[in-house]
């Protein structure tokens, strides 16, 4: 291994076994619908989620956004947290794509409450001026590093149905989210109509996600995938490696999150570090410099010439990601690393 990557779980390689499974992947052509691994994919994604069909997708902004573009009439709005990556970090593509109007509500750690949703529910033959509400959505685990509750949950499923409104569940990392929670990822997904995930992070798959909710709705998908560009051919080469995330790589992500544990309470040692522990649910370390004469860019520069690849901070944070390439060892370099470079620059 060349580098230590901490930018992301997305910079996972494919371990050798799931190669051996993508080259001798048996294919077809999946817009004509006979790839046989693209089915079998799809079929044990749906199982996994508890819905009745899902849809192999190229990105997880694609599934996303689908699902958005799926549910949502043109000019209708859909009540969001403002933190979660559908609004920060999908180049405002619901106001292209699905044409809705996003209102969101703030919370850094992309927890709504129930009777904020409520407050925002509008409807179509209400008042001349109001757009009309067309769905909600959620994100399980949160871009924060945050895990939602199952009481969190289910608190916004039941105002959706009182309302008779759609849930999508942006679940991009939805098996860190079982782990952390110590359940069956069907106890989370029973909270929502819709489920999008990510092969392609901690699972190790190069590349694809998974949209999934009942059949009617991924018919619909499906041909909407179509309008965007995402009906791939000979796509059971990708299927392959999510098939292997599905069946091995989602057992072993508690190892992840223990390494993300060590790595936080090795940090949190150094003087001039603040770990942010009460989002430390995940693969993911966030943390801040006490210190303001720290400059991070030096900081990242010296971590590469030292083989280790991090980002700068975002909105004041430096953010860690631990996942399959990482193990002790680098995490007890990571961490000489960093101090050696507070030592220096002192
Ligand atoms: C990564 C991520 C996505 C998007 O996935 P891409 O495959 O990078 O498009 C969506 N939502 C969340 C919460 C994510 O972390």
């Amino acid at each position: 291994m060349k580098f230590i990557d901490l930018r992301s779980d997305t910079v996972t390689e494919q371990p050798i076994f799931m190669k051996e499974a993508m080259f001798n992947a048996e294919v077809g052509d999946d817009v004509y619908g006979d790839d046989p691994t693209v089915i079998k994919l799809e079929e044990l994604a749906s199982k996994i989620v508890g819905k009745e069909s899902a849809l192999f997708v190229p990105s997880g902004a694609f599934g996303n956004q689908l699902s958005l573009f799926t549910h949502c009439s043109r000019g209708s709005e859909v009540i969001i947290a403002d933190s979660n990556h559908i609004i920060a970090h999908e180049v405002g593509a619901s106001s292209i794509i699905a044409g809705v109007q996003l209102r969101a509500i703030d919370s850094p750690n992309g927890v709504l409450k129930a009777s904020e949703i409520e407050k925002r529910v509008r409807f179509e033959n209400e008042d001349i001026h109001f757009p009309s509400t067309s769905l909600i959505c959620i994100e399980n685990a949160h871009s924060s590093g945050n895990v939602l509750t199952i009481k969190e949950m289910k608190e916004i499923y039941e105002v959706a149905k009182k309302y008779n409104l759609p849930v999508h569940l942006d679940g991009a990392r939805i098996f860190n989210a079982s782990t952390a929670l110590n359940i069956d990822v069907k106890e989370i997904t029973k909270y929502c109509d819709s489920v999008m995930f990510c092969l392609s992070k901690g699972l190790c798959a190069p590349v694809g996600s998974i949209l999934a909710g009942s059949k009617e709705f991924i018919n619909k998908a499906r041909k909407k995938r179509k309008l965007m560009g995402g009906g791939l051919r000979q796509a059971g080469f990708l299927a392959a490696a999510g098939i292997v995330s599905l069946e091995e790589m989602t057992k072993r992500l508690k190892e992840d999150h223990d390494n993300a544990k060590l790595l936080a309470e090795e940090l949190n040692k150094i003087p001039e570090i603040d770990v942010d522990f009460n989002n430390l649910k995940i693969n993911m370390v966030f943390f801040k410099f006490n210190d303001n004469s720290i400059d991070t860019k030096a900081l990242v520069n010296y971590f590469l010439e030292n083989n280790i690849k991090i980002n700068d901070v975002e909105n004041g944070l430096m953010r860690f990601v631990t996942h399959y390439w990482i193990k002790d060892e680098h995490i007890h370099k990571v961490v000489n690393t960093l101090k050696e470079f507070l030592s220096e620059t002192k």
